[in-house]
């Protein structure tokens, strides 16, 4: 869950972060164009393609690992390379320094994941632009280290507020759209659930089968049992679904008609597979009354029409329930 969540709270950092990239290496073209010095061109030059390769590695990489350390390495180099400029130029290191250190840590506290990251960071970028020189003020080095701790606590809590808030939308997020997935009586996916996976199947390399199930006599079982037994009859069959192992994927896909996904054009696994789970749902005794459930099953390529199968299963549902119930038809395309 937390892994999860640090993907996706990458992926809603990753379009800011290459922006405020970008500015900060054309920042330091500017500066570079603006001060030109023969001297000092092939570093300045270095630096700049070391920031874009970073960057591009941040963009581009899968492991999470690399994508924080190129993060926290991005904001150092380009310290690093305004440290460089200030080094070769002194009037400039007196003038900026203090307000670069500032933006450098205050900055990056938007766009580093975790605190200890940023903290790391901050105090990093501190170091490296370290000392400022002197200000014509006594004490200055004592108000310039209260200045740093102050930026870096600020900034620390700026990160600390903005990804704490992050994590929150994100989770309800999260809450929200396995709500609008489930079905709310027995926590299976739902129709519009089960059907986006089915669509995606149908556009996989595979193809697959659909089963169509449909319980037995279920307006019996209601009116006999009562409807809360008639719940609990959904229900049971819902936890045979969950327990038969071998399919894709299950939803209920309205009243008491449920679908399977197997992700197998294999008919023998097909067969295998129906034939197991209309047994569990014989066998299943701890309700008031046992329920028997009949299925179409049909096989589909890639790039089938969802409707035409969904239309198949039903009309092979409809011919096991005329052929006795409490089993299943199939048709193979
Ligand atoms: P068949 O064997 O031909 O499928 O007969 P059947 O009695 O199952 O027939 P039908 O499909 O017409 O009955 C469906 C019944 O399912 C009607 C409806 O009241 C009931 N039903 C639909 N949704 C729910 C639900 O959420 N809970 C309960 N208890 N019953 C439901
Ligand atoms: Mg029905
Ligand atoms: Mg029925």
């Amino acid at each position: 869950m937390q892994r999860t969540q640090d993907r996706r709270i990458r992926t809603v950092l990753h379009g800011g972060i290459v922006r405020a990239e970008c500015l900060a290496i054309s920042s330091w073209c500017v500066v570079q164009w603006v001060i030109y010095s023969r001297q000092t061109v092939i570093e300045a030059l270095l630096l700049f393609f070391l920031m874009i390769a970073i960057s591009l590695v941040q963009t581009f990489t899968r492991s999470d690992k690399v994508w924080r350390l190129a993060g926290v390495i991005f904001v150092l180099v380009f310290s690093a390379s305004y440290k460089f400029l200030f080094v070769s130029h002194p009037e400039l290191y007196q003038a900026f320094s203090l307000a670069f250190a500032v933006i450098a840590v205050l900055g990056a506290s938007l766009l580093i994941r975790s605190p200890h990251d940023y903290t790391v960071t901050a105090l990093l970028t501190w170091l490296i632009i370290w000392p400022v020189p002197p200000l014509a003020v006594p004490d200055a080095n004592l108000y310039v280290v209260i200045f740093a701790l102050f930026s870096v606590a600020l900034g620390g809590l700026n990160n600390y507020s903005f990804m704490d808030s992050l994590r929150s939308i994100l989770a309800a997020e999260q809450q929200y759209r396995v709500m609008a997935e489930t079905d709310y009586l027995t926590g299976i996916y739902n129709r519009r659930a089960f059907m986006a996976r089915f669509e995606r199947l149908a556009l996989s390399v595979r193809g697959g089968c659909f089963l169509m199930i449909d319980i037995d006599n279920f307006k019996r079982v209601n009116d006999g049992w009562g409807h809360d037994v008639g719940d609990q009859v959904l229900c049971a069959l819902a936890r045979c679904l969950d327990q038969v192992q071998g399919s894709h994927c299950h939803g209920r896909l309205g009243g008491e008609e449920f679908g399977v996904l197997l992700d197998t054009r294999n008919t023998q696994e097909a067969v295998a597979y129906t034939e197991r789970l209309l047994q569990a749902v014989r066998g299943c005794d701890f309700l008031p009354c046992r329920f028997t459930v009949s299925a179409g099953l049909v096989s589909f390529e890639r790039g089938a029409d969802v409707s035409h199968v969904l239309k198949s299963a039903d009309r092979k549902l409809y011919e096991a329930k005329s052929a006795g119930k409490d089993n299943f038809k199939m048709q193979v395309c």
